[in-house]
C-alpha cells in the first residue's frame, strides 16, 4: 500500500511536470499572433471537447448557485469562460410540451429532436451518430462521467441508442459491445449484475431497500473485464486505477439519495464528480488523436425535482468545481473546446427576498430556506412552481476552439452542430 501511494505521488508529479511543458508549449504557439487571431493558427480545431451538463441547470438555478455561494459580487467560475449564450430545449414529443433528459441529450448528442424517452434514436426509432461515435470515429479517446447512473438518460444519449430510457442494462451492453468509450463512471451498479448477484454494492441497502441487481443482460462487469476494462467500484480503487480502460460503478443507482428535505435526502458520493473527472481526464487526455468527455452533475435535477434547494445547491457546488478543473485542463491544452450547459431545467426556481406576506404554496414545493447570502446580511428564499421540468432557455458558456460558435441563442441541435464543428471544421 505505502509503495502504491508513493507511486502514485511520482504519478502526480510526473503530471504536473508535463502540464508545464504543454503551457510553453501553449504560448509559444500563441506568440506573433495578433489578439484577434491569437487561436487561429495551430488552435483552429478542437482537439479536445470536454462537455459539462448540470442536469436541470437553467438560469435562475444556476443563479441560485451564484447566490448562495459568491454572493452578490462574486462570479462562479461556470460563468467565467470566454463565451456566453443561451439555449432553448425544446424536444419533438408529440404529447409534451417540455422535453425530459433523454431528449434534452439527444439534441445535444446527434442533433436530432426527438421525443421524450428516446435515447440516441430520431423520431421514427432509427439510430442517428452521436459526438462521441463521431470522435471515436476519428481515433480520439471518449469518455461518458455522471453523478446519475452511467445508463442514465443523459449519458447514454451520448453512448447508446434505445427507443427508451429505462432499458439501462441494454445501455450498458451497447456501451460494451458497441460504443466502447474508454473511461464509464458513475453509478449504476444495479443494471450491471443479474438479479440475485448483489455485486461490489449490497442489495437493499438501509438507506434505499429497494435498490438491488436487476439486470438484464448477465453478467456485464465480467463481461467488461473480459473485454479489456479495469474495474473499480470505490474511491481507493479508483484512485489507484491505472488501466488504459476504465469503469467505475459507485452506487446501486445514483450516487446520491434523491428525497425531499429531511427525508433520506443525501448527497455525499463515493467518488465527488470532480474525482471522477480528474482520473477521466488522466485517461482520456493520454490519446494523441484527442478526446471527446462528457460529465455531467445530475443532482441538480434531481433534487430540484423534490424542491430541495439545500441539495440542489449543494450539486451545484459540485458541477462548479469540475468546471474549474476543466478550465484547469483548457489552460495548458488550448485545444480543448470545454462547454458548460444544461439541458433543460427543473422545478421552476424563483429566488425571492423573506416575506411572510407572500405565497409560498404548500407541501413539498412550499419555500425554502432562508439562505444567507455571502458578503451580506440578507437572506434569500427559494420558491418552486412544479415537481417538474420547465420550458425555460438553459444558459451555455463556452471556451476553447470554436466556442464563438456556442454564443448567443442557440436551439438545442445548433450546440450539437457547434461541437462538431469545433472538432470538425468544414475545409
Ligand atoms: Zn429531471
Amino acid at each position: 500500500m505505502r509503495a502504491r501511494r508513493a507511486g502514485l505521488r511520482a504519478g502526480a508529479a510526473a503530471i504536473t511536470v508535463l502540464a508545464a511543458v504543454g503551457a510553453v508549449a501553449g504560448s509559444a504557439a500563441t506568440s506573433g499572433a495578433d489578439r484577434d487571431g491569437h487561436q487561429a493558427r495551430h488552435h483552429d480545431r478542437a482537439r479536445n471537447v470536454i462537455f459539462i451538463q448540470g442536469d436541470g441547470m437553467g438560469l435562475s438555478t444556476r443563479e441560485l448557485i451564484r447566490l448562495a455561494t459568491e454572493g452578490k459580487d462574486g462570479r462562479l467560475t461556470m460563468d467565467s469562460l470566454d463565451h456566453a449564450g443561451w439555449t432553448a430545449t425544446d424536444s419533438a414529443d408529440p404529447e409534451e410540451a417540455v422535453t425530459d433528459s433523454a431528449a434534452g441529450a439527444t439534441a445535444f448528442a446527434s442533433g436530432v429532436r426527438t421525443y421524450n424517452g428516446a435515447v440516441g434514436v430520431d423520431a421514427d426509432g432509427t439510430p442517428v451518430e452521436t459526438l462521441l461515435e463521431r470522435a471515436k470515429r476519428a481515433g480520439k479517446a471518449t469518455g461518458l462521467v455522471s453523478t446519475a447512473q452511467v445508463t442514465d438518460a443523459s449519458p447514454a444519449a451520448f453512448g447508446a441508442h434505445v427507443p427508451d430510457r429505462y432499458d439501462q442494462s441494454e445501455i450498458a451492453r451497447q456501451y460494451l459491445e458497441e460504443t466502447r468509450p474508454d473511461v464509464m463512471l458513475g453509478g449504476g451498479e444495479d443494471w450491471w449484475y443479474p438479479a440475485g448477484d448483489p455485486g461490489a454494492w449490497p442489495d437493499s441497502p438501509a438507506e434505499d431497500p429497494t435498490e438491488e441487481s436487476k439486470g438484464t443482460e448477465g453478467d456485464l462487469v465480467e463481461r467488461a473485464q473480459e473485454l479489456g476494462y479495469e474495474y473499480v467500484s470505490d474511491a481507493e480503487g479508483l484512485a489507484e486505477a491505472d488501466g488504459r480502460r476504465l469503469l467505475g460503478l459507485f452506487a446501486n443507482e445514483e450516487t446520491f439519495q434523491q428525497a425531499n428535505e429531511g427525508e433520506g435526502d443525501v448527497y455525499d458520493p463515493e467518488v465527488p464528480l470532480v474525482d471522477m473527472a480528474a482520473k477521466a481526464l488522466d485517461v482520456v487526455s493520454r490519446d494523441r488523436d484527442g478526446f471527446f468527455l462528457f460529465l455531467e452533475e445530475e443532482a441538480i435535477d434531481e433534487f430540484a425535482h423534490r424542491s430541495n434547494a439545500t441539495r440542489t445547491i449543494q450539486a451545484g457546488q459540485s458541477l462548479e468545481a469540475t468546471v474549474a478543473l476543466a478550465l484547469d485542463f483548457q489552460r495548458t491544452h488550448r485545444d480543448t473546446l470545454v462547454l458548460v450547459v444544461g439541458d433543460h431545467a427543473t422545478g421552476g426556481v424563483a429566488i425571492e427576498t423573506v416575506d411572510d406576506e407572500d405565497e409560498s404554496g404548500a407541501g413539498a414545493t412550499a419555500e425554502d430556506g432562508p439562505f444567507p447570502i455571502p458578503g451580506t446580511d440578507l437572506e434569500f428564499t427559494v420558491d418552486w412552481t412544479t415537481g417538474g421540468h420547465t420550458g425555460e432557455a438553459t444558459p451555455i458558456t463556452a471556451q476553447g476552439p470554436g466556442a464563438d460558435r456556442l454564443g448567443g441563442a442557440q436551439l438545442n441541435t445548433d450546440v450539437h452542430d457547434a461541437v462538431l464543428r469545433a472538432m470538425f471544421p468544414r475545409r
